[in-house]
């Protein structure tokens, strides 16, 4: 179809918001900026669409937007930044059927096109159907739907079996074009069981990065659909969220220490597992844990996943400037999977007005531990476990972890003796310069806050 210059153009101008937006996301400092500009985008290229002429189903298509956009703005008010995962496989999935159902609608009307669009079409279908299934999978396992990781006798041949006939279909669809309906049908109905089979095996503990995943998948999908409807906006926006999810996936596999191909094909083993640890958790108080950093010159604070759930994120930075002002060097050190999703500690942090140059990476501080008089950990636990540099046995065996125990004295806030996530025990907790301060991060560190103002 031969498109106005003017809706091109509105496009074209939309996918470059929508590059600049994602350039504002990878800071901090820029990310809400960067949130906006990509919304203003997505306006131009949807109001755009609605300047397509000739287009038949206005109707439907302001109902559609009405009804979708209406579910979004209500779930994202209400989401807990805890429950963001989820959020993001279910948003992620819906892109990926989109997508898939761009290429149904292109199969059904029969139109002939070249060899190389109806290939990017089966493609972007199968992709995409994969992404929506795997991605429904994966929100009904975060949100606690489905409890089960569900293997499959010979797993990995049925899914090399039907990721062939997928592909075999998808052959043939092109080979045939216009292909017959009962091809159409099968294939996607393959695609899509594909997609659950695939994702149904894997553990709650690696589906951020499985959701990771069938986000670049979705923006492959959604790129060649775009070559399909001949929209510019489509194609950028789906090839910068493909390389984005690529560059992520890639780096939370690296991170938790597992190859990708371990987490689609093998996966972890229940939670749990490791060596015994021997020793006992000595406790400490309130009072305690306030002088030793008060009188410290160097803390360094290491946030986690307790620490979101607890919102303790203001008190915490309250509890740092009261510290700076007494003369104590406070540093916060992050670990790339702390917390539930990539950059979770680094969004609380900033909320609560933590200033960039006192937030650092691993490979930054790690070197840094041995001079702190305290490293003070809240709510975190994996990212912290020395078994990982040891026990061979352990689950999270070969995860980079922060050099907490090499700290002169270790500070763990924590409410009791839970595990993290990978429901392993903490050989820190057990070590002879560690005390456990128990109890929620938030009243906890309202506690400290209380007697360093006290020590004045
Ligand atoms: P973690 O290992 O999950 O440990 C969190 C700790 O916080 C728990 O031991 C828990 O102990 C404590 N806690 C929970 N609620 C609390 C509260 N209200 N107040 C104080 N403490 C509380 O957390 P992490 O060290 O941040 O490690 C993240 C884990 O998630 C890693 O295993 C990582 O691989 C995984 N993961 C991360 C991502 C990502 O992208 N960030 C993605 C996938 C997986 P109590 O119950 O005793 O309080």
């Amino acid at each position: 179809m031969n498109l106005p210059l003017y809706v091109q153009g509105a496009w074209f101008v939309g996918a470059l918001l929508f590059i600049a937006g994602l350039k504002g996301m990878s800071s901090p400092a820029s990310a809400r900026k960067g949130i906006v500009i990509a919304g203003y985008g997505m306006l131009i290229a949807i109001a755009a669409t609605f300047l397509v002429p000739g287009l038949k189903n206005l109707g439907l298509m302001a109902l559609a937007l009405a009804v979708g956009g209406a579910a979004a703005w209500i779930s994202g008010q209400k989401v807990k930044m805890t429950d963001m995962p989820q959020m993001v496989a279910i948003y992620n999935g819906m892109g990926g059927g989109a997508a898939a159902a761009i290429a149904a609608v292109e199969f059904a009307k029969g139109d002939a096109h070249g060899v190389v669009t109806t290939t990017l079409a089966v493609l972007g279908a199968l992709i995409g159907a994969v992404s929506f299934t795997g991605s429904c999978v994966a929100w009904a396992k975060l949100q606690g739907v489905l409890n089960k990781a569900i293997r499959l006798p010979a797993q990995n041949a049925i899914n090399v079996l039907l990721a062939l006939n997928a592909i075999g279909l998808g052959i043939a669809m092109i080979v045939m074009a216009p292909a017959q309906p009962e091809l159409i049908y099968f294939f996607f109905a393959i695609a899509l069981v594909l997609g659950l089979i695939v994702t149904l095996p894997i553990g709650g503990a690696d589906m951020p990065v499985v959701i990771s995943l069938f986000n670049a998948f979705t923006g492959l999908a959604v790129g060649f659909e775009g070559y399909v409807l001949g929209n510019p906006a489509l194609i950028i926006a789906g090839i910068v969220v493909g390389a984005a999810g690529t560059l992520l996936t890639q780096l939370m596999a690296k991170a938790m220490n597992r190859p990708l191909s371990n987490i689609l094909f093998t996966p972890m083993a229940a939670a749990g597992g490791g060596e015994a640890i021997s020793g006992t958790m000595k406790e400490v108080g309130a009072i305690d844990a306030a002088a030793m950093m008060r009188y410290a010159s160097k803390v360094i604070i290491v946030p986690g996943y307790g620490m979101a759930v607890a919102h303790a994120q203001h008190k915490v930075w309250e509890m740092t400037a009261l510290l700076e002002e007494a003369g104590v060097e406070v540093k916060f050190a992050i670990h790339p999977v702390a917390g539930r999703m990539p950059g979770h500690m680094n969004v609380l942090l900033a909320e609560a007005g933590v200033p960039y140059d006192k937030i650092f990476d691993l490979e930054e501080i790690n070197g840094e531990f041995g001079q702190a008089d305290v490293a003070l950990v809240i709510g975190a636990n994996d990212v912290v476990n020395p078994s990982a540099r040891t026990d061979k046995s352990s689950p999270i065996y070969g995860m980079p972890i922060l050099d907490a125990d090499k700290a002169q004295n270790v500070i763990v806030i924590k409410r009791g003796k839970g595990t993290g996530y990978s429901g392993v025990e903490n050989a820190l907790f057990y070590t002879d310069n560690c005390r456990m301060l128990y109890g929620d991060a938030q009243p906890m560190a309202g506690e400290i806050i209380q007697h360093l103002k006290a020590m004045g």
